[in-house]
């Protein structure tokens, strides 16, 4: 078997057949001539059913996520819409309690209006899922390292409990990638993905994907992402795969560069607490060394005085204060502000997230200059 970089440069489709181009061409056309009616002259007809760039990028995140078929969206909630619109009314989704703030919003305020039903559990915690079934739960949804407590689920163990009961476990893998993790290869059906993370990896691209893992599975997200139309264009498929090809160099970087800088803050008196799974003080770091082959590049502290969030996050000089992570530049934000306001205040409680929890997406910038900044910004306050 190839290894991962060499996958992610020649996976999927990598050039073009006709002309030898080694970057994919950007084919812009929306429809493709036919020979005779319903007769295409290659695999394509109309764009939103399939266009050979998105294709390739389609074809490479199922390579890299040892799944059998891979699907581009327009954003990763397209593609986890076009997911929960395989239900149907009455079904019941178990669902990590921290999940990624749109999702919940999507469940909880457009699917509900159909006829889905949730409940939120702590997924790190496997005895917490048993009590959550019901009668017409369909699916468990995981988000590991979940955002934005990094919380650990064990990956294996829920798809076991999901087999038991014969639900489907979904798994978004933003965080990890399939470079720190493959969730189909731990027992997995459905792999969510936002690419607008680090598989684009640039800042410059909102992009989506879902990798399925049996045929079935393929057809309900293909026959999804066709009938309700969030595909990905052309333009942006490029950029993705563009993205991917350097996304192992990245992401050991920031894995490397975050291990140092979550030392780091473990060891300031200015800090409360860190999430990071790769400290050995954090809950999940067990099952993370055991289905990740690195930690990754995310991590979240609270302020050692909690009010002070706010102002530390706009004193630093290369962590860029915006919404979003995985990009070559380091950003910061405050979670129950910016990316997780939509989750009610007790929910998220609730479920841990402090008003002055502070999330770092660590870049790829040299570690010595992202290290000094955080110094300086503690030392304001
Ligand atoms: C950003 C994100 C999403 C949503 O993806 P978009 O591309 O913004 O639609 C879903 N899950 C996680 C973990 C995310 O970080």
């Amino acid at each position: 078997m190839i290894g991962f970089s060499t996958k992610a440069i020649h996976g999927g489709i990598s050039e073009d057949a006709t002309t030898g181009a080694v970057s994919v061409p950007i084919f812009r056309s929306s429809t493709f001539k036919q020979n005779a009616p319903a007769h295409p002259i290659g695999n394509f007809e109309y764009a939103r059913s399939g266009n050979p760039t998105r294709l390739a990028v389609e074809k490479l995140i199922a390579d890299l996520e040892e799944g059998l078929a891979g699907f581009a969206f327009a954003s990763g909630l397209a593609g986890i819409s076009a997911v929960f619109a395989t239900f149907k009314a009455g079904d019941h989704i178990v669902m990590t309690d921290d999940v990624y703030g749109g999702t919940f919003r999507a469940l909880d305020k457009v699917f509900t209006k159909f006829g889905l039903t949730y409940t939120l559990v702590d997924l790190s915690d496997l005895t917490a899922i048993s009590s959550a079934l019901t009668e017409n739960t369909v699916a468990i949804y995981a988000e590991t390292p979940s955002n934005p407590l990094l919380k650990i689920i064990d990956i294996a163990g829920i798809s076991e409990i999901a087999e038991a009961h014969q639900l489907l476990t979904i798994v978004d893998n933003t965080f990890a990638t399939p470079y720190l993790q493959k969730p189909l290869t731990l027992g997995a059906d459905l792999v969510v993905h936002s690419g607008t993370k680090y598989l684009g990896g640039h800042s410059d691209v909102v992009s989506g994907f879902v990798v399925a893992k049996t045929q079935e599975l393929a057809d309900d997200v293909q026959f999804n992402q066709n009938a309700l139309g969030g595909v990905l264009g052309p333009d942006d498929s490029w950029l993705v795969q563009r993205g991917i090809k350097t996304l192992a160099l990245r992401m050991a970087r920031h894995t490397e560069s975050a291990a140092v800088i979550a030392d780091f803050l473990a060891a300031s008196d200015k800090v409360a607490k860190v999430y990071y799974p790769g400290l050995s003080s954090h809950k999940g770091h067990e099952i993370a060394a055991r289905q990740m082959s690195g930690f990754g590049g995310m991590m979240s502290f609270e302020l050692a005085d909690g009010t002070n969030a706010a102002a530390f996050v706009q004193s630093l000089r290369y962590f860029t204060l915006a919404e979003s992570l995985g990009g070559v530049e380091s950003l910061i934000e405050v979670p129950a502000l910016m990316t997780h306001a939509s989750i009610p205040a007790d929910l998220r409680a609730a479920s841990g997230i402090a008003d002055g929890l502070i999330r770092l997406s660590v870049g790829i910038e040299d570690l010595d200059d992202l290290l000094a900044d955080l110094k300086e910004a503690f030392e304001k306050i």
